[in-house]
C-alpha cells in the first residue's frame, strides 16, 4: 500500500486535533500522544486500545 497516500488521510483517533501520523517501524505514530498503531497485512489498524501509550516506568526508570 503506498505510504505516501496513507500519511496523508491517516488521523490519530485519539486526539480531537486528528494530526496525521508517521510511519515508523512499529508502525504509525501520532507525534502529539505518541500513539504506535500497529500495521497488521498491509493495513493500518487505528484502533485506540491497540496503540501502544508510553509506559510510565520509562520515565521513571530514567529518573532514578
Ligand atoms: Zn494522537
Amino acid at each position: 500500500m503506498d505510504e505516501e497516500f496513507l500519511s496523508k488521510i491517516l488521523a490519530c483517533p485519539a486526539c480531537d486535533e486528528r494530526p496525521s501520523l508517521v510511519k515508523t517501524n512499529d508502525g504509525w505514530k501520532c507525534e502529539v500522544c505518541q500513539r504506535v498503531y500497529p500495521v497488521i497485512d498491509g493495513i493500518p489498524h487505528l484502533i485506540i486500545k491497540e496503540g501502544l501509550t508510553p509506559s510510565p516506568d520509562q520515565q521513571t526508570q530514567e529518573s532514578i
